[in-house]
């Protein structure tokens, strides 16, 4: 469960990213982060996953305060959190098997059951096959569901994805929202900014849309609400 409460982020150079924001996200929940540029979608997610913390108010990630968290308890939030970023941030020279083992690898869990996991997620996002792969041979969706298994591997409890499809043409767009929904259906919470009006309107689920900082907006089964 993810609380907000009163968030604010004002960064370095004076930009008000975040202006009071309150929201609770429950276990399990699908959440589109809808709104214009710069509205602060990136930063209300980042808040999730303490890449970013707030400048005043409070965050809290299963009752703990991500904002009096130690750092040294940092990588133990980071392993319950799934992230996945438009732009894939695969390690290129590492295979596909190492990218994703490379994330379970720092638990020291056991060689035999690196392996069973890391195919099993492989399996799951239909990329077994290319397990020896580099990325660069891979297409912009092959790469992407590197990604979903690089973040699901660990089992996390959250998974955030910012513009997941802001790279992909629609087709793979789809492919890739199936892959989401199935995330989900386990009862992982999937939380998602995205600029894709189709994607929302047609697989529909709670939106929560921003501007200026804000949440304006938060409906069950919402609709995308802009025109891009
Ligand atoms: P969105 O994801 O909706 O485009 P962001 O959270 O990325 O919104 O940005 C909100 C505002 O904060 C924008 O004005 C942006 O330029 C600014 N911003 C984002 N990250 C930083 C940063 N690291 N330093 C300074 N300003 C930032
Ligand atoms: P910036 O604020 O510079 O845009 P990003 O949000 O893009 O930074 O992320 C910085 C780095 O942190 C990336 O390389 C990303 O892979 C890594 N990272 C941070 N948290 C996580 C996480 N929970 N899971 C995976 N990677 C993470």
């Amino acid at each position: 469960m993810i609380e907000m409460n009163n968030v604010y982020k004002v960064y370095d150079n004076g930009v008000t990213a975040l202006n009071g924001v309150k929201t609770t996200i429950d276990n399990g929940e699908f959440v589109y982060v809808v709104g214009p540029s710069g509205a602060g979608k990136s930063s209300f997610i980042k808040m999730m996953y303490r890449e970013e913390v707030p400048s005043k108010g409070h965050v809290k990630i299963n009752h703990v305060d991500i904002g009096d968290m130690k750092d040294k308890q940092v990588p133990y939030l980071r392993r319950s959190i799934g992230v996945i970023f438009q732009d894939f941030k695969l390690l290129p020279k590492l295979t596909v098997y190492e990218n994703v083992a490379f994330a379970l690898e720092v638990i020291e869990e056991n060689p035999r059951k690196i392996r069973r996991r890391v195919m099993d997620v492989l399996d799951k996002v239909g990329l077994k096959h290319k397990a020896r792969f580099i990325p660069a041979q891979l297409s912009g969706g092959e790469q992407q569901r590197v990604a979903i298994a690089r973040a699901i591997v660990n089992n996390p409890k959250v998974v955030i994805a910012d513009e997941p499809t802001g790279n992909l043409d629609p087709d793979t767009s789809w492919e890739i929202m199936r892959i989401f929904e199935e995330v989900n259906a386990t009862g992982t919470t999937v939380i998602m900014a995205t600029h894709s009006k189709d994607i929302v309107n047609k697989i529909r689920r709670r939106v929560i849309a921003m501007e200026n900082g804000q949440i304006v907006r938060d409906e069950h089964r919402g609709e995308y609400g802009y025109e891009d």
